[in-house]
């Protein structure tokens, strides 16, 4: 099936809309991005992206052409028009083209914005049951990983060197810590069932999913400290498991060549996807 897409304005057949080569997102990843998943043809915890976008727009001074209101408006317009039922809504805002390479830009460059949705098993994911094998890797990112850009060129070669080596994902390492995955969030739990993830700063991103299953999580009792963690501490723990909006949670049975508790998902990481799933529903927009 042709998607309609929306870039600039228009919505359009997606083999129709066609961005510049000059663009900067294009030439230089000049260019921030957002994923929001969509359940029942809903929008899932939209707002807390649409914030994290107005954020990462500000912090690198690309302008928001438009207003949240009227974002929220294309992303349920892409969703009525391609019949999205459950998958996502996938945002980028470049900061536009000038009609030749250069690396400064002036102030009034004119910002390239593009949505699409893709459809994707989020709820029946056999993953979700069957759990995830992660490989450690060394953090090569910049220092910004807070800012949400497509400059995803070290994520795409790891998490390339882990399915060659048979895994599904990475963990990423800075001075022997954890900071999160290739395209998510990290979790261990302990053997008093205490869970642990790594505190905001500018090492990681700001997971929206994270944020809502720190809520969730508490009103459940259950308890969530906020520390780095060693990936010896990993081999070690009952229980891990990742966060972000493409997966909701997804157990981690197996890290490096250790398995993880007893190589199966944990109850835990099942528990806070379940709630995660059912309160997300229960708020969709
Ligand atoms: N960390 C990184 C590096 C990511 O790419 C993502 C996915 N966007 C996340 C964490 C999880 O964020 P979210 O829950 O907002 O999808």
């Amino acid at each position: 099936m042709t998607r309609t897409v929306y870039i600039n304005g228009q919505y359009m057949a997606e083999t129709d809309a066609k961005v510049s080569i000059f663009d900067r997102g294009f030439l230089f990843a000049d260019a921030v991005y957002e994923v929001t998943a969509v359940l029942e043809g809903k929008l899932i915890d939209n707002a807390g992206h649409i914030a994290r976008l107005t954020r990462s727009c500000q912090e690198l001074g690309i302008p928001m052409p438009i207003s949240a209101e009227e974002l929220t408006e294309i992303q349920r317009s892409l969703i009525e028009k391609n019949q999205l039922h459950e998958g996502g809504v996938y945002l980028q805002l470049t900061r536009g083209s000038e009609g030749d390479r250069d690396f400064s830009y002036s102030e009034d460059i004119k910002p390239t914005l593009v949505l699409f949705t893709q459809a994707r098993e989020l709820i029946h994911s056999p993953v979700a049951k069957k759990g995830i094998k992660v490989l450690s890797m060394d953090d090569i990112r910049w220092r910004r990983r807070d800012i949400k850009t497509t400059s995803l060129l070290p994520a795409c070669m790891a998490k390339h060197i882990a399915h060659q080596a048979g895994c599904d994902d990475v963990w990423l390492i800075e001075q022997g810590y954890v900071t999160e995955g290739g395209s998510s969030n990290a979790y261990i739990v302990t053997d008093e069932g205490k869970i642990i993830t790594r505190p905001l700063s500018n090492d990681i991103l700001s997971g929206i999913t994270r944020a809502s299953l720190m809520l969730l999580a508490k009103d459940c009792g259950l308890v969530i400290e906020e520390r780095a963690f060693t990936i010896e501490e990993a081999y070690q723990a009952t229980e891990a498991f990742v966060s972000s909006a493409t997966t909701f949670i997804w157990p981690v049975t197996h890290i490096d060549d250790h398995e993880i508790g007893d190589g199966k998902p944990g109850p835990i990481a099942a528990k806070l996807r379940e709630i995660y799933i059912k309160t997300s529903l229960e708020m969709a927009e």
